[in-house]
């Protein structure tokens, strides 16, 4: 009986000879069509069920009742773009029907990224099917024919078979796993011997000869996979298949950097970079942290037994975070309430019912439902939403945990160790935190993130992104972590160890110093004031700040409020909060900052279009002004608050002075409708080079500025901040973004305005001595850096610091400047 084959996707049908890739051309893992496509949809070519989907959503394939296998490849080398680009639709075992789509794709996106969009359609069972008609060079819709199958007699294969069994395990050296090119490979190298070849992936097995089977094997770099092989030449069939899967099979990446590489890096050396993401020093051995995913059964054993088991370990889950919750304040309590809203989050829990009652076990479910969520977050291809997948990796390991009863790793870490990681997740973090490590090193991880921001919070110094060369560190080998440079020196010489130790115990009485003097007001040695503010964002950040000692704050993220919800707050809702902060600073001054959405920072319902570059599309200001009635529901929130005066405005993202002016003009409008003879202060952020470029323009008009660092790296580097593969280049240090800040400074003080800094910058120790020396007269840092940054301006003189600045401006890296402010830092023990 034969059986028709559909076109999975509209375009143009191709025969294989026209794949620019051997693997597909050269027919190595089965015959078919190729097509060109013109849709974004793979749907179903038959009635069938679905036996594999790579974890990059790029290739699927699907077994029919008749038994004919079929892969569907979207793309060449698409396996490099891990998924960006790519909605799978459907889970490995659904049963679909024709037509049904599988796999949604980003056709521009995916075409810029890839070798070339031609999806090989790929019968992979050529021993049982062989192809009796198909259609090619010509246009071909969705679901029309494109091939006709017909059973063939499998030719019996003769054996001499003694029935021995040799194996051997391997770890894989494949950057990918086994994905169609390599298993393509394996398979041809297979049928070059008698005997039969398996492979063995945890309890998967599968037959080396069927590109399906090792595709359904679901491996990853660096599992270990045991090869058998049975028959004739078993022992020469399990050599090359070996030698095989520890090759990377020139597919380069991970295990192309062999630690041997890795080893000859860091002892030329001795030092690995990375990215701050929590300033500060600290010494150790290393603890490495290695993570195993908890393996769940796929089938349960009854849907409400599996409903009950998931419903508890959700309560012991949710009991176990407020837990926590309870005993943090600020930044980690917010995570934790982000976490508790994820354990009760009706997409999971429907995710997770919906496979339940298709009898899959409650764990399956609940990973099944995190990873539909992973999967949608990472099509967006926000980085600041794909910096938050940590968050439901998180809860997806805390509910398997409390399911299976598995602990969870992280609380065995020595006290006083530095923990070496490829990544961390805010719970092992927090649960980390209490043996009290002395800092953390992640390979990849982002500056922005939950765990950053944790680490922040703790005071814990952290660096991350730093990359493969983490790879090579051993357990136990001792580490300098200096997160004021941003580099960890491995295995240090004696001097090394002494200048760090000295550089310890000086920074240990500085904190001890600035604890006893926090509630001071802080001047420089020769008396010239500096305004020391924090940076928050919820009623707890400001008690926290008050405490440490801030004198204000100098950016309230307003659009923390506005963040994570279906409808923006009311004015009621605004005006408490605001309230709440200005009480808490007790008559302090406090900078509201408009809202700053668009560009990393999403809100569902301020819907934005599009953008091909978001960060230079709508966001901050330019949103506000675009939607005059949120904007004006702000203003009159923040000017009701009592006493009027104690809030000022800031205004973020500012381009030109005409959107000052728009503010303004509405502010004094709002004074007016609301009665408010007091003025009010409005003042705009310094994130652009066009606001530093002309900031004695916006200083005739604005009553202060404030540079935000952040996004000026960004802007003035052309360095996307929340980009990892630039993570290691976005330094605020760097000599452009400081002679931009210098000159932000001169042009505005000429006009008697003063100018602060509320970008990460301001909580940097090293730099500052140079704001200072560039004429910032307000530092807002995050709540914990308050007190030493008194005791560090408190260290200088005027004097000193423009000398020290001029310097800075004069160098030639961020790595120089830092290279002198460290030895600036050194002058002053
Ligand atoms: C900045 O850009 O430096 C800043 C303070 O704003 P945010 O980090 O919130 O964009
Ligand atoms: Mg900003």
């Amino acid at each position: 009986m034969s059986m028709i084959i559909t076109s999975p996707i509209r375009g143009w049908a191709a025969t294989l000879d026209s794949v620019p890739d051997p693997v597909f051309a050269q027919r190595m893992m089965g015959d078919g069509v190729a097509i060109q496509p013109l849709g974004d949809t793979v749907v179903a070519p038959f009635d069938g069920e679905v036996v594999t989907l790579h974890d990059a959503g790029h290739a699927i394939s699907l077994r029919s009742a008749e038994g004919a296998e079929v892969l569907i490849h979207i793309g060449l080398d698409t396996v490099m773009l891990k998924g960006k680009g790519f909605t799978p639709l459907v889970a490995i075992g659904d049963k679909v029907s024709r037509g049904d789509p599988l796999i949604r794709f980003d056709l521009d996106a995916v075409a810029l990224a890839a070798t070339s969009l031609i999806t090989p359609v790929i019968v992979t069972n050529t021993e049982a099917f062989a192809i009796s008609r198909r259609t090619v060079d010509c246009a071909i819709g969705a679901c029309e024919a494109l091939m006709t199958l017909v059973p063939v007699q499998a030719e019996a294969r003769r054996r001499s078979d003694d029935g021995t069994i040799v194996e051997q395990a391997v770890t894989l050296a494949l950057p990918h796993g086994i994905h169609a090119r390599p298993a393509a490979r394996i398979g041809e190298t297979a049928r070059g011997f008698e005997a039969e070849v398996h492979l063995m992936n945890g309890d998967k097995r599968g037959d080396a000869r069927s590109t399906v089977a090792l595709l359904a094997l679901g491996t990853a770099f660096g599992d270990e996979v045991v090869v058998q092989t049975r028959g004739n030449d078993a022992e020469a069939a399990l050599a090359a298949i070996v030698a095989l899967l520890a090759s990377d099979m020139g597919e380069g990446a991970p295990a192309a950097t062999p630690v041997a590489a890795i080893a000859v890096q860091i002892l030329r050396t001795g030092q690995i970079g990375g990215v701050i993401a929590s300033p500060g020093l600290a010494m150790g051995p290393a603890a490495r942290l290695r993570q195993a995913e908890i393996p769940v059964a796929r089938d349960g054993k009854d849907a409400a037994e599996e409903r009950a088991a998931l419903l508890a370990a959700r309560g012991d889950v949710r009991g176990q975070i407020a837990g926590r919750a309870d005993s943090a304040d600020g930044s980690i309590a917010a995570v934790m309430h982000a976490h508790l809203a994820l354990i009760d989050d009706p997409e999971l829990l429907a995710g997770a019912e919906k496979r339940m009652a298709e009898g899959r076990s409650a764990g399956f479910a609940w990973r099944g439902a995190i990873h539909d969520q992973i999967d949608a977050i990472r099509a967006t291809g926000n980085a600041h939403l794909i910096e938050r997948i940590d968050d439901l990796v998180d809860i997806e390991r805390q509910l398997l945990s409390a399911l299976t009863g598995t602990p969870i790793e992280g609380a065995a870490v020595p006290a006083g160790a530095l923990v070496v990681a490829d990544d961390l997740l805010p719970s092992q973090l927090v649960s980390l935190a209490a043996a009290k490590p002395a800092g953390i090193c992640l390979a990849r991880g982002g500056p922005t993130s939950h765990v950053a921001i944790l680490c922040a919070g703790m005071g814990l110094p952290a660096l991350v992104a730093m990359g493969d060369a983490l790879g090579g560190v051993e357990d136990g080998v001792p580490l300098l972590l200096d997160a004021e440079m941003g580099h960890v020196t491995v295995a240090p010489s004696p001097a090394n160890i002494d200048a760090f130790t000295a550089r310890l115990a000086k920074r240990a009485a500085r904190r001890e110093a600035a604890q006893s003097a926090a509630k001071d007001a802080c001047q420089t040695a020769d008396g010239t004031r500096i305004e020391i503010f924090a940076n928050i964002g919820t009623v707890d950040d400001a008690v926290l700040a008050a405490a440490q000692g801030a004198e204000g704050s100098g950016l309230v993220r307003s659009e923390f409020l506005f963040l994570d919800r279906d409808t923006a707050p009311s004015e009621d809702e605004q005006h408490a909060a605001y309230q709440g902060i200005a009480d808490a600073l007790a008559g302090k001054p406090v900078i509201i900052r408009l809202l700053d959405i668009g560009g990393d920072k999403p809100a569902a319902y301020i819907p934005i279009a599009h953008e091909e570059n978001p960060a230079l599309g709508q966001r901050g200001i330019r949103v506000a002004l675009a939607h005059p009635a949120l904007l004006k529901t702000q203003l009159r929130a923040i000017l009701r608050v009592q006493p009027v005066g104690q809030c000022k405005i800031m205004i973020p993202m500012i381009a030109s002075i005409d959107e000052l002016r728009q503010v303004r003009a509405l502010v004094d409008r709002l004074r007016g409708e609301m009665g408010i003879a007091t003025p009010v202060e409005v003042g705009v952020m310094v994130e652009t080079p066009a606001a530093a470029m002309t900031a004695d323009l916006l200083a005739a008009e604005a009553d202060f500025l404030s540079i935000g660092t952040n996004d000026l790296t960004q802007y003035v580097l052309a360095m996307d901040r929340g980009n990892p593969a630039v993570a290691a280049g976005v330094d605020a240090m760097h000599p452009a973004v400081l002679r931009m800040i210098g000159e932000a400074c001169r042009l505005a003080t000429a006009r008697g305005r003063w100018v602060g800094v509320c970008g990460g910058l301001a909580s940097d120790p090293a730099a500052l001595p140079i704001l200072v020396g560039l004429g910032v007269t307000e530092l807002s840092a995050v709540p914990g850096f308050v007190a030493e940054a008194k005791q560090i301006v408190r260290g200088l003189t005027l004097i000193e610091a423009r000398a020290h600045a001029e310097l800075a401006l004069q160098c030639k890296s961020a790595t120089e400047v830092r290279a002198l402010a460290r030895a600036f830092e050194e002058t002053r023990r």
